[in-house]
């Protein structure tokens, strides 16, 4: 079981990988001026640092909220953004150059950072470890009441993990852009308008255990919850 604890962080932390099948119409090698250089990605990251952090202080208990955001070191990375914590349980968040060139301003920049922040806050990494760890338990339970071979109950126990960690990955993504509204909203950016990237890349659809929820359902939470606070009627 040790070996899943130490894998799983790695599948969320590329939760956002859809990001990188994305944008057919990519903006990424688009000469648009308005396109948010390195100096306004630091100015996102100001600004909406220190809203996570008190979000994550109002809503957690005990919860790092210590946020470290930062850019990868490979600038040639895929387009991706993702969350992860380093060994003292911190808090880290990495945009790749490419994933800050795909953003259309600095509202898309803000909703993504913000999203990646609310995965954090709502506990997203251990939750999805616990699902999939629930899973191999579950799997390989039937295997072994199954008469399966010592090779099919770990079969079992890898597939039952990998089903469990995606049982509820749509419903942490419609979570993180619901918490993600808001965290944008307070530090001063339109999640209305950051939310428009989602019209430029790739839609999963709707497909059973896909890791993401259709763009439709996305950018109708964003609404939603601008509606609730008061941005649109
Ligand atoms: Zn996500």
């Amino acid at each position: 079981m040790r070996r899943f604890l130490f894998i799983l962080p790695l599948t969320l932390a590329a939760c956002e990988v859809t990001y990188s099948t994305g944008p057919a119409s990519a903006p990424a090698s688009d000469p648009v001026a308005s396109q948010p250089s390195t100096a306004s990605f630091a100015q996102v990251v100001a600004a909406i640092e220190p809203v996570a952090e008190q979000e994550c202080r109002r809503r957690t208990n005990g919860t790092n909220c210590d946020f470290l955001i930062r850019v990868d070191k490979n600038p040639r990375a895929e387009p991706n953004a993702y969350q992860s914590e380093d060994p003292s349980g911190r808090p880290v968040i990495t945009f790749t150059r490419a994933m800050i060139d795909s953003t259309a301003n600095a509202d898309e920049l803000a909703f993504v950072l913000g999203h990646e922040a609310a995965h954090h806050i709502s506990g997203h990494l251990a939750r999805q470890a616990q699902n999939a760890a629930a899973g191999a338990i579950i799997f390989a339970g039937l295997a072994t009441l199954t008469g399966g071979s010592a090779a099919d109950v770990a079969a079992a126990q890898q597939l039952g993990e990998a089903v469990g960690a995606r049982s509820y990955s749509k419903e942490f993504e419609l979570e993180a852009d619901e918490l993600g509204t808001v965290i944008t909203y307070r530090a001063g950016f339109d999640p209305l308008l950051g939310a428009q990237y989602f019209t430029r890349i790739a839609d999963p659809g709707d497909r059973f255990l896909g890791t993401h929820p259709p763009n439709g359902a996305r950018i109708e939470t964003v609404r939603r919850t601008s509606r609730q606070l008061g941005l649109i009627p």
